[in-house]
């Protein structure tokens, strides 16, 4: 097999393409102004379900559509591009919609840490024991998911990029700092880098020998979306990243591959299973975590069969997340109340190995607030959700169930009202 990446400036020359409809190829050049688009052969050929692709959740996740702008802003840039504004143009339009479109939610960049009293910018931390590292080469993607909260990183006009060089001020910083027990490799798409690239940061980690670093985890898309990484006989560098994957948990670290997933239709064929299966054998474990999405995956079976059909696989069901408001979250956003239904629906019918699962949790400027149940007072009938921090910034904070009151359509934590602030009110 050939293995050649795509992106929106020569998306006219895939095959598959040609047969889209011109409005529809139009509507992905305007919308892709604005939100990046990028798409690889992989995806489109082995994925991607062309007889039915409108509603065929790899094609929703790869191609943007209209509907993923507000229609003001899709217009704005149609009517530019049709009147033929230069490209310097239709970029200022496209950054002013972009910074219309929330591009930092739960206020990330409050996350970034110090190093003896410098901003380490390519480091978030947030909870005590965790600390996240965006390595500069791993910034991109295999593929944009149109749904992706990271999507400012991939826009490269806009300085908001969080991304740094030198591995060797994270060491710095774990021996600073040592509640923090793991590291997760996060992007973009870490397996987006070589593994060459890759084996100089890690050796540069082996060679701090920090005694406090007991787990490395790397984010990633690319087990289901270019399986290629981990599978020696398409791609000369897989053996590659496969045998670095062993040389670290030869190190006696725990190494955790989190593998981003959104769809079951994405472990339909056995490049998947053969990269699971070569991941495995390293002794690396795979968790799973995905987003909760509005047009891919709203619905009970269609989780309830990717959990168990994970489990089957030899992963970990680990994190259901509710989408961020972000970019074009409109089109993509599940109501918690809805959210909670989906997953208590899904994880009722899975085999137990699946109930690993964490109920749906928002990843919101305190923390990861989980959406815990849905209470009924039996006196007067009066709704509440019932949420806890499953992480906090302030871990004293997490694991404390509180209530908020019952909103059907409310689909973030900011627009719950507390119990309390209702009392005092009366
Ligand atoms: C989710 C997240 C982590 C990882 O949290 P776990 O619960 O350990 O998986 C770390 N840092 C940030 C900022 C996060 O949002
Ligand atoms: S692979 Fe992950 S980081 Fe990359 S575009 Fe998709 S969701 Fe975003």
């Amino acid at each position: 097999m050939k293995i050649i990446s795509y992106n929106a400036k020569n998306f006219r020359q895939i095959e598959y393409m040609k047969m889209l409809p011109e409005s529809v190829k139009q509507e992905i050049e305007i919308v892709a102004k604005v939100l990046p688009f990028k798409a690889n052969n992989y995806v489109i050929d082995y994925l991607i379900d062309w007889s039915n692709y409108e509603t065929d959740p790899c094609y929703i996740l790869t191609f943007p559509n209209r509907h993923m702008l507000p229609e003001e802003d899709y217009n704005k840039v149609k009517w530019a591009v049709e009147k033929g504004l230069p490209e310097h143009e239709i970029t200022k339009i496209a950054n002013e919609i972009r910074l219309s479109l929330n591009p930092h939610p739960a206020q990330q960049q409050s996350n970034i840490p110090q190093l003896n009293g410098t901003p380490l910018p390519g480091v978030q931390h947030k909870y005590r024991d965790i600390a996240l590292f965006f390595p500069t080469q791993g910034q991109t993607c295999h593929a944009n998911c149109t749904f992706c909260f990271r999507w400012p990183q991939f826009v490269k006009d806009l300085d908001l990029q969080f991304s740094m060089k030198e591995i060797d001020q994270v060491c710095e910083y774990f021996k600073q700092h040592e509640h923090l027990h793991e590291l997760l490799f996060t992007g973009g798409d870490p397996m987006i880098m070589s593994p060459r690239t890759i084996s100089k940061y890690i050796d540069t980690i082996f060679k701090a020998d920090l005694k406090n670093l007991t787990t490395i985890r790397f984010g990633t898309k690319s087990l289901t979306w270019w399986p290629f990484v981990f599978l020696p006989q398409y791609n000369d560098e897989a053996q590659e990243m496969l045998d670095l994957f062993k040389r670290i948990v030869d190190k006696g670290i725990h190494l955790s591959i989190m593998a981003h997933f959104n769809h079951y239709q994405e472990m339909s064929n056995s490049a998947v299973a053969e990269a699971i299966e070569n991941i495995r054998a390293t002794g690396a474990e795979i968790r799973t975590q995905s987003p909760l999405l509005n047009n891919i995956n709203a619905s009970a079976d269609i989780w309830a069969k990717m959990w168990d059909q994970q489990v089957n696989m030899g992963m970990v069901p680990y994190y259901m997340f509710i989408e961020r408001e972000t970019g074009p979250y409109e089109y993509f956003q599940v109501p918690l109340a809805k959210a909670y239904e989906i997953y208590t629906d899904a994880i009722r019918v899975t085999s137990s190995l699946a109930k690993t699962v964490t109920a749906p949790s928002m990843s919101a400027a305190k923390g990861k607030a989980q959406v815990m149940g849905i209470i009924e007072n039996p006196l007067n009938g009066e709704k509440y959700f019932q949420i806890q921090y499953i992480r906090h910034r302030d871990y004293n904070q997490s694991y404390k169930p509180f209530l908020m009151h019952y909103d059907e359509k409310a689909t973030w934590i900011d627009q719950l009202k507390p119990v309390e602030l209702q009392l005092q009110n009366q």
